[in-house]
């Protein structure tokens, strides 16, 4: 299973059909006058669960085998996968722990738990929650589902990449969110396979962007988790990556930073404009856009990628307030 390769992904989407949403497309008047290109949002904010992280568990769950679901499944989340993960495990009917650092909002916190997963607190990083994974696998023999770095999520994941090129014929650039890089591993993937022309363009946040640093060394690096606006994009890529590193460096054109106030401003833009509450992982590539980082991307699809911010934060944020990481 090491090669993951586009009928993996053809094989992933009949998986999810009927157990996840296919996503709306809509075109972005506000954002194609910005760009002075036309502007496509592709909106997985809507997923069920409020992230495309679903995608990627469920098609993990359904591949697990029988004894592998009698033991259940453990993962290490910053929270949406955590709650895509407990979704596929409830929905499949098998247990889920998932084990998270003290950083995680309190609502992503709250949303797994009333998903049916457990869910445990261990330490003030990711790695430290990572410990506290390896004793389940070791100990009470659960199967570990990383949010990014597994064949079968990265497979789900590019599902996207699939109805990305169905929606939206003549397709130039498309801008995705960056972290672990399952989501743009997999939809990167895919498009490139099926239409090498298309670029592919990462973004993630100045405050810890874990991949993009790893890129410049030329191998997987330690990245600080540090507060930002984008805490779904916290994390490291981990030093062992075995898959996510690769594909990135192999299927996409360029990567992107951008500022805490950037990812406001796009919050804010997405909100007004757009009528979408999306979360600040979400909200990287829409930020780049509108700070005029893409250059030339002729007819572009920004990916929406989640929904799940805190409605005090975010409420604080469309006022315009400072906001305080
Ligand atoms: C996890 C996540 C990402 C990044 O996905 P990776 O596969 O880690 O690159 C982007 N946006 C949201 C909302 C996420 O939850």
């Amino acid at each position: 299973m090491d090669q993951i390769t586009l009928v993996d992904v053809y094989a992933a989407r009949d998986r999810l059909h009927g157990r996840v949403r296919r996503t709306p497309l809509q075109a972005s008047d506000a954002l194609s006058e910005v760009a002075g290109v036309p502007v496509y949002l592709k909106l997985e904010h809507q997923q069920i669960t409020g992230s495309f992280k679903l995608r990627g568990a469920t098609n993990a769950v359904m591949r697990l085998t029988g004894e592998q679901r009698a033991r259940g499944v453990v993962g290490v989340s910053t929270g949406n996968h955590g709650r895509g993960l407990a979704f596929a495990a409830r929905a499949a009917g098998i247990r889920a722990i998932v084990c998270m650092s003290e950083l995680v909002p309190k609502n992503k916190v709250e949303a797994i738990a009333a998903l049916g997963a457990e869910v445990r607190i261990a330490g003030n990083s990711q790695d430290d929650a990572e410990v506290e994974v390896q004793r389940l696998v070791a100990e009470e023999g659960m199967t570990l589902l990383s949010p990014f770095d597994h064949p079968h999520v990265i497979a789900g994941q590019g599902t996207l990449g699939l109805e990305m090129i169905e929606d939206l014929p003549g397709l130039d650039t498309v801008v995705v969110p960056l972290s672990g890089g399952g989501l743009l591993g997999g939809v990167a993937l895919t498009l490139k396979t099926i239409n090498p022309g298309i670029r592919t363009v990462g973004v993630s946040m100045e405050r810890g962007p874990a991949m993009v640093e790893s890129l410049r060394a030329g191998k997987p690096v330690f990245v600080e988790e540090v507060r930002t606006l984008a805490d779904s994009l916290g994390g490291g890529i981990g030093l062992d990556n075995r898959y996510t590193f690769g594909l990135i460096r192999d299927f996409v054109d360029e990567t992107l930073l951008v500022s805490e106030a950037q990812i406001a401003a796009a919050i804010q833009h997405a909100y007004r404009h757009e009528r979408q509450i999306i979360e600040g992982g979400a909200a990287v590539g829409m930020a780049a856009l509108l700070a005029g980082l893409v250059k030339d991307p002729g007819t572009t699809l920004v990916l929406l990628s989640g929904g799940n911010i805190d409605m005090h934060l975010h409420q604080r944020l469309i006022n315009g307030e400072e906001v305080a990481l």
